[in-house]
């Protein structure tokens, strides 16, 4: 599968540093910042620096230095923002079905309170 990304996207306009964010964590191969719009006490949005759409694009051609250094970071940002205790949710939404906004690759880490079931039962 060939996947089409577009730098104009909001994510890639803030690793360009083109438009601010609340930065939680950066390595050389990701960088974790607040959601803008928060739906709990933690929300963070944790993405790769290099130019994918969506998980099964990084997976698909991203290295594997790339991959290991994305999920270390999801593992630093679960630790500093203290959610390993008491639990959280990691969500990547893809495409139309997946309801994705962003068309870059983005992790949501959501936790600081109980957050119901997985899935509401209608779009
Ligand atoms: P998704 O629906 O999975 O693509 O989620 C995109 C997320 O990006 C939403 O939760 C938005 O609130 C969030 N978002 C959009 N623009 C910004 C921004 N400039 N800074 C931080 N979060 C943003």
């Amino acid at each position: 599968m060939s996947f089409q990304y577009d730098d104009q996207n909001i994510f890639a306009k803030i690793l360009r540093g083109e438009i601010p964010n609340n930065t939680v964590y950066e390595s050389e191969h990701a960088l974790a910042f607040r959601d803008l719009y928060p739906q709990a006490p933690t929300h963070v949005l944790v993405i790769p620096k290099g130019p994918y759409v969506s998980l099964d694009h990084f997976t698909q051609d991203a290295s594997d230095v790339e991959i290991a250094g994305f999920m270390r970071a999801i593992g630093e940002v679960c630790k500093l923002e203290g959610v390993s205790a008491d639990g959280f949710r990691a969500i990547s939404n893809a495409g139309t079905n997946g309801v994705q906004e962003v068309p870059h690759l983005h992790v949501h880490i959501l936790g600081g309170r109980p957050l119901g079931r997985m899935l509401a039962k209608e779009s």
